[in-house]
């Protein structure tokens, strides 16, 4: 028993090591594709649930690394925001958004952009500063620039609410990303004027399924009315689920049944490809 003991010990011990060695040389490279501004943006229509059209897209960051392969944000933006480099990446997406979309933006009024802000970026008054230069610099009309928060950003309200109400004031659209999963309740909504709830994956997943996990997506929805904001259902991969979401007055949606996140030459193509455009 005690060899056997020992030799787990062993090859735990190796493992940790790996692991740690995989994590610290991709905290390391990714530090340096940060300095290199090698994060980019890819961008995932939303369409109008009713027409089918496209009215926009969501700015997703994409790191490529040097051999090719793909890291999926939800693995960097949590290292970004460990090593303090979250900032440096928001601003590589929205220069990003500017350099692809920006003369997309001016030439389609109605059109927007979302772009995701994690916690810790609402809790510095940088990204005022920031924005306001970058968008006055190119033109872009704040209303077109829609922010996707957490609700988990939000638990700390005292510190995020000062950045958001300024953000808001100067014509930015407030959305409330994976609405439903966080673990704040619902009082934020008392302390903060939001325009859109964005209704997360895990409850489109489910229409089909069995009647009581559906009833809670119909809730969530009926919620979002209620409070007189815009949804956008996430992730919405098959037909039936659009139909669903149709049916029960859901204005806006994404997902892979219309477009997978594309680079920005794809998205201008998607977007001219719609009928009328
Ligand atoms: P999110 O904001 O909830 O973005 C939606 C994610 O769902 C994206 O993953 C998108 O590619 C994926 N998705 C879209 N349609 C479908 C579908 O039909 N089916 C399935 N299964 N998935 C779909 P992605 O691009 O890997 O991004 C993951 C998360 O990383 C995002 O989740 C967001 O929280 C975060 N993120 C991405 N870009 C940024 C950024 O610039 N800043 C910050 N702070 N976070 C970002
Ligand atoms: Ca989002
Ligand atoms: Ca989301
Ligand atoms: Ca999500």
């Amino acid at each position: 028993l005690v060899p056997l003991a020992v030799a787990l010990a062993l090859l735990f011990g190796l493992l940790a090591i790996l692991w740690l060695r995989y994590g610290l040389s991709m905290a390391g490279e990714f530090r340096a594709a940060v300095r290199r501004r090698e994060i980019s943006a890819h961008y995932q229509p939303v369409v109008e649930l009713a027409t089918g059209r496209c009215v926009g897209a969501e700015a997703l960051a994409r790191w490529r690394r040097a051999d090719g392969s793909q890291v999926s944000p939800d693995v960097f933006i949590p290292l970004a925001e460990r090593a303090g480099l979250i900032a440096r990446v928001r601003e590589q997406v929205v220069a990003a958004v500017v350099r692809d979309l920006g003369r997309w933006l001016r030439a389609n009024a109605e059109a927007h952009v979302s772009i995701n802000l994690s916690a810790s970026e609402l809790r510095s008054e940088s990204i005022l500063q920031e924005f306001e230069e970058t968008f006055r610099v190119s033109g872009i009309d704040c209303r077109q620039i829609w922010l996707e928060v957490t609700e988990t950003s939000l638990i700390d309200m005292a510190e995020a609410r000062p950045t958001l109400v300024e953000l808001r004031r100067r014509g930015h659209r407030l959305a409330i990303d994976d609405f439903g999963t966080g673990y704040s309740g619902l009082s934020y909504l008392q302390q903060l004027r939001v325009d859109i709830l964005k209704i997360d994956r895990c409850f489109v997943e489910v229409i089909g399924s069995d009647a009581a996990t559906r009833d809670v997506t119909g809730l969530v929805i009926a919620l979002a009315h209620q409070l007189e904001l815009d949804v956008v259902a996430e992730g919405v991969e098959s037909e039936a689920q659009a139909a669903y979401l149709r049916q029960r007055g859901v204005a806006y949606a994404q997902g892979w049944l219309f477009a997978q996140p594309l680079p920005a030459d794809g998205f201008l193509v998607f977007w001219s490809s719609q009928p009328g455009r």
